[in-house]
């Protein structure tokens, strides 16, 4: 007997057959003897569909956030799980298993005060184990907990997977399945690249790259969370038929397994290819050079909350005037813009440009830490393809180049198969 946690995401949960679907797989699991708590998203779609309503409203700066207040953002789109946590478990019920549903404030998974995107701080899983042991499968609202104001907080976008991990963490589950559309996770997008291979296995640490820099099977916290408490977690599919062969496997269940990075025997130089699309470029131009010239710039952008990513600073001639560039969510650019104007005289600097529709494309593989040459490769298979590179970071096990946004699928797949990723 195991104790496993199952996530399912929106588009596994997006109408009633979906719904009975899932009911299938964790039938599957309980029939087994296993101890079962289940996570879901909000049918796919719901969620953005909750965002645009809030986003219509008329605009008032409130709490957390200059356009509305963030706790009420937060009250609206939680909704879209409760509902499919209540569906699930009337389908489970209907099947005969004793379930039942659980929003994040009766667990209660506590969250800091950042809502719209807060983070789990304690879920205390004594009262889900208790109801195991009364053989009662927990239907837990996913992306939600509640804030230290005792109001629901919810986890950022892709955030039911995150609390799937954390969950699995706070019950000891011996598992935690991922369930997507997707049967596991692929050398890169296979939206975007049909040669894409799924992997056996994928290392933490590529993992967490792969998510941070656009690869949205996973939330990137949950991958932190999964690193940091040891959770064995699976990608696989929902919509693979729950009672074929080898889909109730305790060890060897059909998907990716994300794991520590001594599991894989085989290790390649690069794993994956992932893409960020709707990432926009600011330069700032004569900056003066000077120290305290980036905290008098990045300090305010931090505290507006603007992500900034890739950041190229040049040598100034002659040593008193510069070129910074760097990047940010074309969805905060505008933010952005207004915190330089307000800088401008203190920082100092003559002008600022911007360039919307970039795209980040990166190569990622822990065995890049031992090879030289990857990068070099990159850069030729982009030349040869005429994609100018805008900007370049690296660090050990990733390579991301900044281009002109209409050209991410052809670089995709250039970087797919100059690496031999296509190939079995
Ligand atoms: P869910 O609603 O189940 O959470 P998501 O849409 O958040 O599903 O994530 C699954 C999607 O992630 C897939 O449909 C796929 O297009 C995308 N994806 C991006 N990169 C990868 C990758 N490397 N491997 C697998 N899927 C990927
Ligand atoms: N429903 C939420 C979203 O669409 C959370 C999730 O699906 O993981 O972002
Ligand atoms: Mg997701």
């Amino acid at each position: 007997m195991a104790r496993i946690v199952m996530k399912f995401g929106g588009t596994s949960v997006a109408d009633l057959d979906r719904i009975h679907n899932v009911a299938r797989h964790v039938k599957r699991e309980v029939d087994a003897g296993h101890e079962v708590a289940v996570v879901v998203s909000a049918m796919s779609g719901k969620t953005n569909e909750l965002v645009g309503w809030v986003q219509g409203m008329p605009k008032v700066s409130g709490a957390n956030s200059p356009f509305f207040d963030a706790r009420e953002y937060d009250a609206v789109v939680a909704s879209g799980e409760q509902v499919t946590s209540g569906l699930l478990a009337i389908a489970l019920q209907s099947m005969g298993i004793h379930a039942r549903s659980w929003q994040g404030w009766q667990i209660p998974i506590r969250t800091d005060n950042a809502h719209g995107a807060a983070r789990i701080q304690e879920i205390d899983g004594s009262f889900l184990v208790k109801r195991f042991g009364e053989g009662q499968v927990a239907v837990i609202a996913g992306f939600q907990g509640l804030a230290p104001d005792n109001r629901i907080a919810t986890l950022g976008r892709g955030g039911s997977d995150t609390s799937a991990v954390a969950i699995a963490a706070a019950v000891k589950a011996d598992r935690c399945d991922i369930y997507t559309d997707v049967d596991g996770v692929y050398t890169t997008d296979p939206r975007i690249e049909p040669k894409a291979r799924r992997l056996a296995k994928v290392a933490f640490e590529e993992m967490l790259e792969m998510a941070s820099l656009g690869a949205k099977v996973l939330q990137v916290r949950s991958v932190e969370l999964a690193m940091v408490h040891k959770v064995r977690t699976f990608v696989r599919s929902s919509f693979d038929d729950p009672d074929a062969p080898g889909m109730g496997d305790p060890v060897n269940p059909p998907g990716t397994l994300i794991c520590d990075e001594d599991e894989i025997v085989e290790q390649q130089v690069v794993t994956g290819i992932a893409y960020a699309k709707d990432e926009a470029q600011i330069s700032l131009r004569r900056v003066a050079d000077r120290p305290g010239v980036a905290a008098g710039i990045f300090g305010p952008l931090a505290e507006a909350g603007i992500n900034v990513d890739m950041i190229v600073q040049n040598i100034s001639e002659d040593g008193s005037r510069t070129d910074m560039t760097f990047t940010v969510p074309s969805a905060d650019v505008d933010r952005a813009l207004a915190v330089l104007e307000k800088v401008r005289q203190t920082v100092g600097f003559d002008a600022i440009q911007h360039d919307d529709g970039m795209s980040k494309v990166s190569v990622i593989g822990i065995g890049m830490r031992s090879h030289a040459g990857v990068a070099a490769t990159a850069f030729k298979a982009l030349a040869d393809k005429a994609i100018n590179i805008r900007a370049i970071t690296t660090s050990e096990i990733k390579i991301s180049i900044l281009i002109d946004g209409p050209y991410t699928e052809l670089a995709v797949r250039t970087l797919h198969s100059v690496y031999g990723l296509d190939k079995h």
